[in-house]
């Protein structure tokens, strides 16, 4: 039986900040992602199919940073990036600072689908993105008023004007899912804005594969979230592939032992997996994080904190 897990980022909103209809905008927004995804797997469909549309409507979703409601660099712009990899192969495909592509992670899937590369940059992407007829658009489409506010509090920042410490929601993001498909196959795939007033050029975990984002058949899908520096120098979702491949750990302790090693490097982090035997796990050192899951027995659940993660009983009925 499949098994889907799916994640909107580890920097959430505190609590207190949350209004009745936000809070419930992101839960309503990580259960549609999940029918998204499940849908495919339900009908018995591939783990990278399933990770593709979970992500593509996380993307859409404006609560999430990634595709529309993502983060702006200094510039004042948006430059996403974005992964997918495939466990039957291990192909993988990657966008990084794109800019007019309304779904990245719908690019990387054509790079690893349609050309030789695994990793397409900025202009390259962009073009290549048009080439294969996705939807382009303007920067415009990706910003929210929410965002603009994030942007104008860090220059505040920078100016020594706060009053209040940036939370962890204004400044970062990002969304993900991973799969294991009825035939055992295993995927991930990541999205991402990066952090509001990244440097323009900054490249971040989630489309390095290896650190944001990996797949192995027999042993792990991994997606992540948080400060992407530290996992791109920890080499984060490989080593979770590494531990479970060469060590024999089990995925809980895996992944336990790579969130403690970013819990020393004080990154305030979070990660989905699902190994080999479709177990789960969605561990994360912060506050937060936003996230979902479907089981083997079918149960759905959607959560933001550690005690909210809840079964969603209109999940069967709302395929
Ligand atoms: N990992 C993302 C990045 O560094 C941000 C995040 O997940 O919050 O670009």
């Amino acid at each position: 039986m499949a098994s889907l897990v799916i994640h909107g980022g580890a920097g959430t909103i505190p609590r207190a900040n949350f209004t009745p209809e936000s809070y419930q905008a992101a839960r309503d927004g990580l259960a549609d992602a999940l029918r998204a995804g499940w849908a495919v797997l339900a009908r018995g469909g591939l783990a990278v199919d399933a990770v593709e549309a979970a992500v593509v409507a996380l993307e859409d979703h404006p609560s999430f940073n990634a595709g529309h409601g993502a983060v702006l660099n200094a510039a004042g712009d948006h430059e996403l990036d974005a992964a997918i990899m495939d466990g039957r192969q291990r192909m993988a495909g990657a966008i990084a600072s794109a800019r007019a592509i309304r779904n990245p992670v719908r690019a990387a899937r054509r790079v690893m689908d349609a050309s030789d590369c695994v990793l397409l940059s900025a202009a390259g992407a962009d073009a290549f993105a048009r080439e294969q007829g996705l939807d382009m658009v303007e920067q415009s489409y990706f910003t929210t008023s929410l965002r603009q506010q994030h942007w104008l509090r860090a220059e505040e920042e920078k100016a020594g004007l706060l009053k209040r410490e940036r939370s962890e929601a204004e400044k970062h993001g990002t969304v993900g899912a991973v799969a294991f498909d009825d035939a055992g196959n295993l995927a991930a795939a990541t999205s991402t804005g990066g952090y509001t007033y990244k440097r323009v050029g900054r490249v971040g975990d989630t489309p390095i594969i290896g650190a944001g984002t990996y797949a192995s058949n027999g042993v792990v899908a991994v997606s992540c979230t948080g400060l992407g520096e530290y996992f791109i120098r920890r080499g984060t979702a490989h080593d979770i592939a590494a531990r479970i491949h060469y060590a024999g750990e089990s995925l809980a302790t895996a992944t336990a032992a790579a969130i403690a090693d970013l819990t020393e490097d004080k990154c305030g982090a979070g990660l989905i997996a699902v190994d080999g035997m479709g177990n789960i796990a969605m561990p994360h050192n912060t506050e937060g994080m936003y996230r979902g899951s479907v089981t083997a027995d079918g149960v759905a659940s959607v959560g933001i904190y550690v005690d909210d993660f809840a079964k969603l009983e209109s999940f069967a009925a709302g395929l």
